[in-house]
């Protein structure tokens, strides 16, 4: 590893300030939070920047509160902070327990949801589950506010649509009804995880069909993917929706397309498609989101 760059960090007190900030230096400037990607990245002297903007010093950027019927995540929230938060673990049980299983307790005390959501790393459990909670945040640059859904934040492996002086304030994720189920499942035998799988439905009240379903797959290929066919086809009588399992996963993996990489090989990673849309089915069935 190399010995770091010499760099600046600036300590902005509001977002329009960060946005001016970030604005002002341009390319040699970039938005730092938890520190977990950015400065390994600059270690490595794959990335290079005279100036940092800690986001961290903007007070309130780290809520976690309940806000028109919707989880609202700061973006400078912790995945510790998620992972222990009393609200996320009443409202939204299935987001605390995937946040309880990023990486180890020191990165989840550091690194921050924005920070994983913006740097866009392929193998993120968050990017993976929030596409499936129909999840949207917020992004703030000096003139103007956009809300964007997950597909739209993140375009590819470490892409996202956000402009250089824009960045993530919020995390909007909407309560599920009672009738939702949900569930996230991830298989991992590195640092990160090899498939992420997260799969939403709304069952009737017998819990015998299947109304409505969100099912993604991650990790896999460079962004988070959904397919219309594998969620038409885990629509109806759960009885037939558990025949069609088989044909919803190679659906996805076919959406998915995923790559050969040291993880895996693609037929390896639709295989496991198939595994753990399986699994996800049978867990969300008996766990409210
Ligand atoms: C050893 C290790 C294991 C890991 N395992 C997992 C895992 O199992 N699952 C998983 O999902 N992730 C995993 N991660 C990734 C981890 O979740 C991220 O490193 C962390 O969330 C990044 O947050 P940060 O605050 O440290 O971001 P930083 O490193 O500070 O920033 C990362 C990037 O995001 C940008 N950025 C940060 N905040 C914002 C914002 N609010 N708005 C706009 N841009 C912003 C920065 O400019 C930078 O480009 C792992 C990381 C490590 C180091």
């Amino acid at each position: 590893m190399m010995p770091l760059r010499r760099f600046q960090m600036h300590q902005p007190r509001s977002v329009t300030e960060a946005a001016e900030m970030l604005a002002h230096y341009g390319e040699k400037g970039r938005l730092y939070a938890g520190g977990t990607e950015l400065l390994l990245a600059m270690k490595h002297d794959l990335l290079r920047y005279e100036h940092l903007v800690d986001v961290k010093t903007v007070p309130g950027l780290n809520k976690i509160e309940i806000k028109n019927s919707s989880l609202c995540i700061g973006g400078t929230a912790t995945h510790r902070a998620i992972e222990k938060s009393s609200l996320v673990g009443k409202h939204l049980p299935v987001i605390a327990e995937m946040a309880r299983h990023v990486a180890n307790v020191r990165v989840r005390g550091t690194g921050t949801l924005g920070g994983n959501l913006c740097f866009a790393e392929p193998h993120s459990d968050p990017a993976t589950l929030l596409l499936a909670l129909e999840t949207r945040v917020q992004v703030q640059g000096r003139s103007k506010e956009r809300t964007l859904t997950m597909d739209e934040l993140i375009t590819g492996a470490y892409e996202t649509s956000l402009a250089e002086d824009e960045l993530l304030t919020l995390v909007e994720i909407p309560i599920p009804a009672k009738s939702q189920r949900a569930a996230y499942l991830k298989f991992q035998i590195k640092e990160r995880p090899t498939l992420g799988l997260a799969l939403v439905m709304d069952v009737d009240e017998a819990g015998d069909a299947i109304r409505k379903a969100r099912a993604v797959v991650g990790s896999v290929s460079p962004k988070p993917c959904r397919s219309d066919e594998a969620e038409a086809l885990l629509v109806g009588a759960k009885k037939e929706v558990e025949k069609q399992l088989a044909d919803a996963a190679l659906a996805l993996a076919d959406a998915a397309d995923p790559v050969d990489d040291l993880e895996g090989s693609t037929e390896y990673k639709r295989h496991l498609v198939g595994v753990f849309l399986r699994r996800a089915f049978n867990k969300a069935l008996s766990t409210p989101a």
